[in-house]
């Protein structure tokens, strides 16, 4: 296989680098590439991190997935890409300055299409583009790694499948058994994506884990793994080892997933979305009384809002069932402002009728309550 500058036969390990734009300081914009090519036949997967620049522990997992010895113990190829953010990664910042805005938010949704559009698509969209194409080229799956917000707890982000016009309802089925064995053999929390009209507002259709899963039905998801801006080893050790997990439920790796030993523990035995919240309608400096990994219920006391001399002046309390993925970072909040990163019970279909399709009338837009996509948070807030 060859991708960029890397080219590796079986058996083989190979370095290089993928270019994805001229810089008008005339270098290129570099991506790096290693690729592994096993000895056996087997699916190809692709790993990817640090689209946003700033999430350095998916960086270190995807540098360390790449041992001497891996296309030796490995059917089929890994991909693995650290960093699809180096305009991110030069500054330390979760966004590119192409734009400086979110970069998991330009690849393609199916429907926007660039000749379409009265404004063509500018440089982000552009290199989004080139990188989505050689996925698309050879992906059987793909594992794209992300980190939350500080001190957040170490999860998984599964979206739900859409058919309709490109897929039927089975074949979407086909997809999200795939992408359960793959979440379940990764061995972190799995929270489902946000509600569906939630997910549409944020845009998260355009991230990279939707795109490939949404557009092209490939098995694509989004580990979380803690802070940003610092490699945390204890996440770093889970991730590496739910990647190979996901490796050995592909067929990749000998031998069944293993316990994932770094991970945490399941708080809820239910199942769980992503929800951000409860907000808080009196404005103040935040003192949490919860944090990563608390089991709440509607009424539980999840903050309290003081003045800044430290008097208290409302205290919200949480409105569902769920528990603490992190806290919302930030020492003041605003009206209206969320307070923390939640996961909250879920009871929504994990396959679900696309967005706006109307095939069939009986199951028209408005009963996707909880479709949904995947990506990562949507502003800075929480890193994600
Ligand atoms: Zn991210």
């Amino acid at each position: 296989m060859e991708l960029g500058t890397a080219s590796a036969t079986r058996g083989e390990l190979s370095r290089g680098h993928l270019t994805v734009t001229e810089l008008p300081t005339g270098t290129e914009e570099r991506l790096p590439v290693c690729i592994a090519q096993g000895e056996e036949a087997g699916p190809t997967l692709w790993v990817t991190a640090s689209v946003h620049g700033d999430e350095i522990t998916g960086m270190a997992v995807a540098q360390d997935l790449l041992t001497d010895s891996l296309p030796e113990e490995l059917s089929g190829t890994l991909v693995v890409m650290p960093n699809l953010n180096p305009a991110g990664l030069r500054r330390n910042a979760r966004t590119s300055y192409y734009g400086d805005d979110d970069p998991n938010r330009y690849f393609p949704d199916g429907e926007h299409k660039p000749e379409e559009r009265a404004r063509p698509p500018e440089i982000q969209e552009r290199i989004n583009r080139r990188l989505y194409d050689e996925i698309v080229e050879t992906a059987d799956a793909a594992v794209n790694l992300h980190t939350a917000g500080i001190g957040s707890r170490p999860f998984l982000i599964r979206g739900r499948v859409p058919y309709g016009d490109r897929r039927d309802e089975e074949a979407a089925q086909g997809v999200a058994d795939e992408l359960e064995d793959m979440v379940q053999a990764f061995g972190v929390p799995v929270v489902n994506q946000y509600a569906q009209e939630e997910y549409e507002e944020l845009g998260l259709n355009r991230a990279l884990s939707p795109a490939l899963r949404d557009l092209e039905g490939i098995p694509a998801f989004t580990p979380e793994l803690g802070s940003h801006s610092v490699v945390d080893e204890l996440n770093r050790r889970a991730g590496v080892t739910g990647v190979r997990n996901v490796m050995r439920s592909l067929g990749m790796l000998s031998g069944e997933p293993e316990p994932n030993e770094a991970a945490p523990e399941e708080p809820v035995q239910f199942p769980v979305r992503r929800h951000r919240g409860p907000r808080t309608e009196t404005p103040g400096i935040v003192r949490h009384l919860v944090d990563a990994g608390d089991v709440v219920e509607p009424g539980t006391p999840v903050a309290e809002i003081v003045t800044p001399l430290g008097a208290v002046k409302t205290t919200v309390k949480a409105e569902h069932d769920g528990y603490v993925v992190g806290r919302m970072e930030g020492g003041v909040a605003y009206e209206g402002d969320p307070l923390l990163s939640l996961a909250v019970r879920d009871e929504s279909e994990l396959v679900v009728p696309a967005d706006g399709e109307n095939g069939d009338a009986e199951s028209g837009d408005d009963e996707s309550g909880d479709g949904e996509g995947d990506g990562e948070n949507s502003d800075g807030e929480t890193g994600g």
